[in-house]
């Protein structure tokens, strides 16, 4: 098959990339390389069914010069990291929003398939545990710019939504939960390349408020996994599905896993919130995915343990830090 993959040179997009021209795909990349970069595709440029192009997903007909020419568009081009998002909101709304109704709109004439990535920002501050896809979502204020991305992201699967029953546009949506790996990077304050970079320099480890809030953290090969197999069943298009692991870590424990598998003796440090994000930022306490449906539709969950997730970007932080 031919994909079609924005933000293919992004973190989850190389490795969805990746996996597509091992199993002998065809894949076309467009990557405006703001938070993605070419390093991430080094390794595919030389393949010969790999083609990528350097641009927005707002370019409305590039996007859908490139939507005609594929069978499946996955459209993971987002602003990404909530560093960026409270930094730069405008940025965030425009091109979450405009660059997904571009793809769907560029799908509408052929009525080709298009998955659009998600992500359980959109749960916002539910304290509903676990989070299931159909339940109601609670947005904090929107003097707080952290709620711009979660609302811009729900906005998108609306659209996607509405696209498919309007429209007729096959769509799939998938609600990514905290995805990691190898090639993850920490720039955009991500926490466990952060923490993975801290303790192998010898750094003190910065966990933010009392890190007690937790995360269920899933490996980016499981996530590139369940969304490929959603793409194969025909039951999945029109649905909403989580995608993540439900094994639960405070960011505290964390810090401290990381430390043991790196062999490191930094120090952990506590960060007050004020001290660590700029004002108008809010963080959630817990967040954990119902895997029930997913599992439903696929027979597949996210569940690599986190400690071999943690050595696995543990290994990946020491050889690239070798390297510079
Ligand atoms: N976090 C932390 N130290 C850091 C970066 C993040 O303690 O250096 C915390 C952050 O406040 C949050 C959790 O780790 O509670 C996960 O943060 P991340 O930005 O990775 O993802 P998200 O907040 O979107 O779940």
């Amino acid at each position: 098959m031919k994909f079609f993959v924005t933000g293919g040179a992004g973190f989850i997009g190389s490795h969805l990339c990746t996996r597509l021209i091992e199993r002998g795909d065809e894949v076309i990349v467009l990557d405006d390389l703001s938070t993605g970069s070419m390093d991430n595709i080094a390794h595919l440029t030389s393949r010969e069914r790999f083609h990528y192009r350097v641009g927005c997903a707002t370019d409305r007909p590039l996007v859908k010069e490139l939507v005609d020419r594929a069978d499946v568009t996955i459209h993971l081009a987002a602003a990404v990291g909530v560093r960026l998002i409270v930094e730069r909101p405008v940025h965030t709304i425009e091109t979450n929003v405009q660059g997904t109704e571009s793809v769907l709109d560029a799908a509408v004439a052929k009525q080709k398939p298009v998955v659009i990535a998600s992500t359980s920002e959109v749960y916002g501050k539910s304290t509903q545990i676990p989070f299931r896809e159909d339940a109601d979502i609670t947005l904090g204020s929107t003097m707080n710019s952290r709620w711009a991305y979660a609302c811009s992201k729900a906005l998108d699967e609306w659209l996607a939504l509405a696209y498919q029953r309007e429209k007729g546009v096959p769509v799939i949506i998938c609600r990514f939960f905290n995805t990691v790996g190898p090639r993850q990077t920490g720039r955009y304050g991500m926490v466990l390349p952060t923490f993975a970079q801290q303790a192998l320099q010898g750094e003190a480890i910065t966990v933010f408020g009392t890190g007690e809030q937790s995360r269920c953290f899933g490996h980016v090969k499981d996530a590139v996994e369940a969304l490929l197999r959603l793409v194969e069943t025909p039951e999945a298009v029109g649905g909403v599905f989580n995608i993540g692991s439900d094994e639960e870590v405070s960011i505290l424990r964390l810090a401290e896993m990381v430390r043991e598998v790196a062999g490191s003796d930094s120090p952990i440090r506590m960060v007050p919130y004020e001290e660590a994000y700029a004002e108008g930022f809010e963080d959630m306490l817990r967040r954990v995915p119902d895997p029930a449906k997913l599992l439903g539709a696929i027979g597949f969950k996210p569940s690599t343990p986190l400690e071999a997730i943690i050595r696995d970007v543990v290994d990946y932080e020491r050889s690239r830090l070798a390297r510079v």
